[in-house]
């Protein structure tokens, strides 16, 4: 049985490289690099948008010459026209820039785009669910799928690199980029994100972990604003995912684009010089986010002008600038290098990991290659891999009984995202905003169309009750509000499926200022509902819109998230009860705007009631907690034990778990295994997870799980930055079966 493991977490001291060093290929980057000089070193250094090399027709001969020629720019990324094509196009297109690369520079360029979930810019490639919902599935073979297919697909049009994963941990549920992560929880992502890197890598094509670090968590809650975190919580939660992508051999890495305690991570020597190149011995190559160097000036205002902000962001540690849309970034890092800002030492460890970078994806033997040969692009095989994917993730949340829908059923399917690819698909998804999804998806199904082949065209009918405003950057805007169609409808139908949600956005552009569903959506459940008729809710959204005040109205609840192009086909084989519901939530659901929780919430901030007067009115109210999700069977949790009744640093914990199936249909259980620290000397979470697994049942059918736990791994990070693990009581849980062990020695590392 497969059984992901909590990794070691602890401070190296003399760490080795995390990338084993090839001496002959280092001998080639010397010679190349040595064969420089300095406006070739700066042209390899920034990145530039396609916009720059291409006109309404296709690459620009004038525009080529001018970037390679003059600029001798090292790298270009994004799609042509802003929105997806062709595999073949995409692949002619890149041939050609490289053709200029060699021909003006000699130096292969390195291009990049934004493969989300799946081969997200190429018009027919395989598209998986978004990385909540992998995360949803917890099991990481679903990660690794998707980073085996969307690198294949982008290797197959001739890229050589994507800026995947995304591992921000999405710990505030108002974050535009929740959906985008592998949700709230450091073990998870972890595990999500080594799966997926490692799987992009096996293909041939290089990973960029982003955003690094601390991106998801903006003190606002909106896209690109400051976080303000304690550096324990830095080391412990957000820089895990990092650090064991790094260890697994991630290649490139992204920065991100806002403040951690006032200090841009761009301008952040030590968190992108000391924590991450020296602190884990890496030679790999960080790239800033769009425009970010510009920002330290235009937006965070540590810098006066573009040349102090370059010196600022290189010296810190950045090697490559996307500066998409400016050449004359280039002449702004010759006068910083002129006037000593950055020392030429520098710019080389700058141009030489960029060097490295080409030479470990073979560009410089094979700068293109023959993409005729990838005949499995957008096969059968990959399609059913995003289908089972979809069909793991999407959570119940609650069911009265109505579930699964009776066969013969009249069904009213209504609600903005009852008929809509591009809810299901969300941002990243043919354009940046998701926009165009109605474009390229005709062979898909949205939930309506996907429950009408399911129980028949004449029993599944749709009236929309709200639609979404399609133009761009309108996400919030309903349009046609028509609640009284909906009540008539429902009248004639037994069930409801009420789908509401919101529709497509991306980044910054999907900022919100209040997290509760729209009051027309609440409206219009609480209209359906009072007509009498059942509703079954699906909820189909990128982050867990407060619903609190309505859902004692609906019967059944299902979360479907961003499950993608075969979302809705995996609803209605769920909804008939011709498929289980397997999901569970990646994220806390919250239940009031003002909490705002994450499970592993430290002990003392849910207080109970004091003896005497005073009534400390601090208490967990979530939604739905982290963990959460039903089945249509019933699991038996039973035998728990610890090979250990004490331990201490060094050891492994090993533990067993007998899960059984006890209900009537088969079934598949995520297994969560929680640890609790009782007394520390910092306050201690409340809990965290430490391992978890997946199970496939028969109906009577039971499985022995284990899980082996590094005893280190049960460290946190002190005041002093350092891993403590303490003596004292250790208490782990699994279901509703739980044990204590003990530690018997303290050690700090
Ligand atoms: C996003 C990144 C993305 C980059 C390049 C930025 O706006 O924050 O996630 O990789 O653009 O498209």
């Amino acid at each position: 049985m497969a059984c992901f493991l909590s990794a070691l977490v602890s401070c190296k001291t003399g760490v080795k490289p995390a990338i084993p060093v090839d001496k002959a290929l280092e001998s080639r980057v010397e010679k190349t690099l040595k064969g420089m000089d300095l406006d070739t070193k700066i042209g390899q250094m920034v990145q530039l948008n396609i916009d720059l090399v291409v006109n309404e027709d296709g690459l620009d001969e004038a525009k080529m010459e001018s970037v390679f020629g003059r600029w001798k720019i090292g790298s270009i990324l994004n799609v042509y026209k802003g929105k997806a094509n062709g595999r073949e196009f995409t692949a002619e297109m890149i041939s050609g820039l490289q053709e200029a690369s060699m021909k003006y520079i000699g130096i292969p360029m390195i291009y990049g785009l934004d493969m989300i979930h799946g081969a997200s810019y190429i018009t027919e490639a395989t598209m998986f669910p978004q990385e909540i919902n992998i995360a949803a599935t917890f099991d990481p073979r679903h990660a690794s799928n998707m980073g085996h297919v969307l690198a294949y697909e982008t290797r197959a049009a001739m890229c050589p690199w994507t800026f995947s994963p995304v591992m921000d941990l999405g710990r505030d549920p108002r974050w535009s980029r929740a959906w985008e992560s592998y949700g709230e929880d450091c073990l998870v992502q972890s595990e999500m994100a080594v799966a997926e890197t490692k799987a992009i890598q096996e293909e041939g094509i290089a990973a960029c972990l982003k955003h690094y670090m601390a991106y998801g968590a903006p003190f606002s809650g909106k896209d690109r604003t400051p976080a303000i975190l304690t550096e324990h919580e830095m080391r412990e939660k957000y820089f895990r995912p990092f650090k064991e992508c790094i260890e697994a051999g991630a290649l490139s890495v992204m920065a991100n684009s806002a403040s951690v305690n006032g200090i841009p991570v761009h301008a952040s020597k030590k968190l992108l010089t000391d924590w991450l190149k020296k602190g884990l011995n890496w030679d790999g190559m960080i790239v800033t986010d769009w425009a970010d160097v510009n920002n330290l000036y235009t937006r965070e205002h540590v810098a006066a002008n573009r040349k102090e902000a370059l010196a600022l962001a290189i010296n810190a540690g950045i090697d490559m600038v996307m500066d998409p849309y400016d050449t004359l970034c280039c002449a702004d890092i010759k006068a910083a290098v002129q006037e000593k800002l950055i020392p030429m030492s520098r710019i080389d460890d700058a141009v030489r990991r960029i060097l490295r970078l080409k030479y470990r994806l073979g560009l410089f033997d094979n700068p293109v290659w023959d993409t005729s040969v990838f005949d499995k692009f957008a096969c059968p095989e990959f399609e059913a891999m995003a289908y089972q994917a979809a069909l793991e993730s999407e959570v119940l949340l609650k069911n009265e009984g109505i579930l699964p829908i009776r066969k013969g059923s009249r069904i009213l399917v209504a609600g903005p995202c009852g008929n809509s690819m591009r809810t299901l698909s969300g941002g990243w998804t043919y354009t940046w905003q998701g926009t165009d999804d109605p474009v390229y998806v005709d062979r898909f199904n949205t939930i309506y169309e996907a429950l009408a082949l399911k129980f028949g065209k004449d029993k599944v009918k749709y009236v929309p009750g709200i639609e979404f405003d399609q133009a761009r950057y309108a996400w919030q805007n309903e349009l046609k509000v028509n609640i009284p169609s909906v009540v008539a409808a429902a009248r004639g139908a037994d069930v409801v499926v009420l789908c509401l949600g919101e529709n497509s956005y991306c980044e910054t552009p999907g900022n919100l200022d209040d997290l509760n569903l729209s009051t027309n959506q609440k409206d219009l459940l609480k209209a359906v509902a009072s007509t009498g008729k059942p509703v079954v809710l699906v909820l189909n959204e990128g982050r867990p819109r407060i619903i609190g005040d309505v859902e004692p109205l609906a019967a059944a609840v299902v979360d479907v998230m961003l499950p993608s192009n075969y979302g809705g086909d995996a609803l209605a084989e769920l909804l008939a009860g011709d498929e289980n519901f397997s999901g569970k939530l990646p994220f806390t659901y919250p239940k009031h705007i003002n909490a705002l929780h994450t499970y592993d919430y430290k002990v003392s901030e849910n207080v109970e009631t004091m003896e005497g007067e005073y009534n400390y009115d601090a208490v967990m109210d979530v939604q739905w907690p982290f963990g959460h999700g039903l089945s249509y069977t019933s699991f038996e949790y039973s035998g728990f034990t610890c090979d250990r009744t004490e331990f201490k640093s060094g050891d492994i914990l090993h533990f067993e778990l007998t899960v059984t199936n006890t209900g009537a249909m088969a079934g598949k259980e995520a297994v969560l295994l929680y640890s609790s620290d009782i007394v520390a000397s910092m306050v201690p979470d409340v809990r965290r997870l430490r391992a978890f697994t997946k199970v496939d049942l028969q109906p009577g059918e039971s499985k022995t799980v284990e899980f082996d736990v590094p005893a280190d791994g049960l460290a946190f990070v002190g005041e002093d930055g350092k891993w403590h693990l303490e003596k004292g009581e250790f208490r782990f849980a699994a279901g509703n079966c739980s044990l204590m062990t003990t530690c018997t020695d303290s050690s700090i590392k």
